[in-house]
């Protein structure tokens, strides 16, 4: 008997969840990848760090799943990938292997969840089983919920009762080494497609400090396990290394996320306050992944309906200067720059752009939403969402409205030298520590002094805060109003 394994966004060979219960339930185990015509062709350039992530990160478990085979004997292993719309592809490659059953790791956004329906049902007809598996977070939307059974909507008592749950058991890895011996050598003439054959071309990636696949992964975690100690205290210093690095990997599952949080709950159980910080975050992860399973409305909608009816600007130029890194806040500028670059931007950066698009500058944080997920490497649809909507104030458990970032005190407190903004801005390279938060209140002379010459060489703000920030406050008040 045989079965045929779907990586999706799960691109490796250990601790694997539908890689396990295959080669643990079936003789023979195909594993496949799909480059998704139906995600590609949306994308809006042909030129994107993340399909080359993911074509680097397919090659390398390619090898992995061959070398895994030959340590375990078996004939073959390896994977087989497809180009084209992915449900034809899984069930066309079903129907030909000739297996019984398609086993793959849960999605749980809304189109990943009604494509997963259209599979099932299509290898239904041509009499295929069809299983999923938790893989992707450590506790699914149904796993915590409150006394009454419903799902939580505050992080403080769902995180608690996370960490409750969240026993040994979760966290033992799924043994895939065990079966291993029973991988099926691929078929005949099998190719991984190159990157332009996916109709994709090279990115600035390889220039990037972020190595793919499974050893890429290791290697950040290596670097980060020593510093896991100090992560509470250095996490929101931009300048500084104080953050894992590791969400594009936690993205494409070339970690396992239960190895992540055996980890650090080692290090939590004894009292590191960094490693209960960081812990935290992946609650975070699964926090939002259960709000949008429970409420997959926040796609399109405020996760509190009333907060529909605020009324955002148009804007067209205030929206391009924050495209473009051009808005005269330094902090901001050198965030947007960070992610039009690399691809990543720090956490509290995200926190300060997403405020001051919405809060400064009136705009739709459904707009910087879709942004993100056109540049972010670690893109994903829950954490993105939720980030957004807490910076919005729209959301579950979200930043009160009234509570705005300053955009300079954010910067004086988070990058106190200016460390982070003179790598993305070194047009402000000379401009003093006092001044590099807001040089737009620096005095003639002591532009003169540092030859920067506001307006050419950086721009003057877009927006006063002070005046920005009692629209924001008119803008909400006239929303609750209508009460
Ligand atoms: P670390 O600080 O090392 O944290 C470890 C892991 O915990 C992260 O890799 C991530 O998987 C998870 N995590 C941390 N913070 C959060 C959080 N607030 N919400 C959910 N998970 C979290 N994260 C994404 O993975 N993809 C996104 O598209 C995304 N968009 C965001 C948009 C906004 C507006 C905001 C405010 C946050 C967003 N985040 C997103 C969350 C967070 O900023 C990133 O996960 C983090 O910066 C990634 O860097 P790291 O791996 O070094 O994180």
């Amino acid at each position: 008997n045989s079965a045929l394994v779907w990586i999706r966004r799960d691109l490796r060979c250990y601790d694997h969840a539908a890689l396990y219960h295959a080669l643990r339930r079936f003789q023979r185990v195909y594993c496949a990848f799909v480059f998704d015509t139906d995600i590609l062709n949306a994308l809006p350039t042909r030129s994107d760090r993340r399909v080359e992530f993911i074509h680097a990160s397919v090659c390398e478990l390619h090898g992995e799943l061959g070398a895994l085979a030959a340590r375990s004997g078996a004939p073959g292993g390896g994977l087989i990938v497809r180009h084209g719309p992915a449900v034809e592809c899984i069930v066309q490659l079903a129907c030909s292997l000739g297996v019984q059953e398609v086993l793959t790791n849960r999605d749980y956004e809304p189109a990943s969840i009604a494509r997963d329906r259209c599979v099932a049902e299509a290898l239904r007809v041509e009499g295929i089983a069809f299983s999923d598996y938790k893989d992707q977070v450590l506790l699914e939307h149904e796993e915590v919920l409150n006394q009454q059974g419903k799902p939580y909507s505050v992080f403080t008592p769902y995180k608690r009762a996370w960490l409750q749950k969240l026993d040994a058991f979760q966290l033992t890895p799924y043994p895939v080494e065990r079966y291993a011996r029973h991988l099926a050598p691929l078929p005949t003439k099998e190719e991984i497609p190159g990157l332009n054959e996916v109709g994709f071309t090279t990115t600035n990636l390889h220039s990037l400090p972020l190595p793919t696949g499974t050893r890429g992964a290791c290697q950040l975690l290596e670097d980060f396990l020593p510093r896991m100690a100090g992560y509470k205290e250095a996490r929101d210093f931009p300048g500084r290394k104080g953050v894992s690095y590791l969400s594009v990997h936690l993205r494409f599952g070339t970690v396992s996320i239960r190895h992540l949080a055996r980890l650090a709950m080692q290090q939590a159980v004894v009292g590191c306050e960094g490693a209960q910080t960081w812990l935290s975050e992946l609650a975070w992860r699964d926090f939002y992944f259960m709000i949008l399973r429970h409420h997959p409305h926040v796609v399109t909608h405020c996760f509190r309906a009333e907060y529909d009816r605020v009324q955002w600007d148009e804007a067209p130029e205030l929206w391009q200067a924050w495209c473009e890194a051009s808005t005269g806040y330094p902090l901001v500028d050198a965030a947007m720059r960070q992610l039009l670059q690399t691809g990543y931007m720090h956490n509290r950066l995200r926190m300060v752009v997403a405020s001051f698009l919405t809060k400064d500058l009136g705009i739709d944080w459904r707009r910087g939403e879709y942004f993100f997920a056109q540049h972010l490497n670690d893109y994903d649809l829950a954490a993105n969402n939720g980030g957004w909507q807490w910076a919005a104030s729209t959301g579950c458990d979200a930043q009160p409205w009234f509570r705005i970032f300053n955009p300079v005190t954010q910067s004086q407190r988070f990058d106190p030298d200016g460390k982070f903004i003179r790598r993305y801005l070194p047009e402000l390279a000379q401009v003093p520590d006092q001044h590099i938060h807001f040089p737009a209140a620096m005095k003639p002379l002591e532009l003169q002094a540092c030859g920067l010459q506001l307006g050419l060489d950086y721009p003057l703000p877009v927006v006063q805060h002070a005046s920005a920030r009692e629209r924001t406050l008119m803008r909400f008040h006239f929303m609750r109003s209508q009460d």
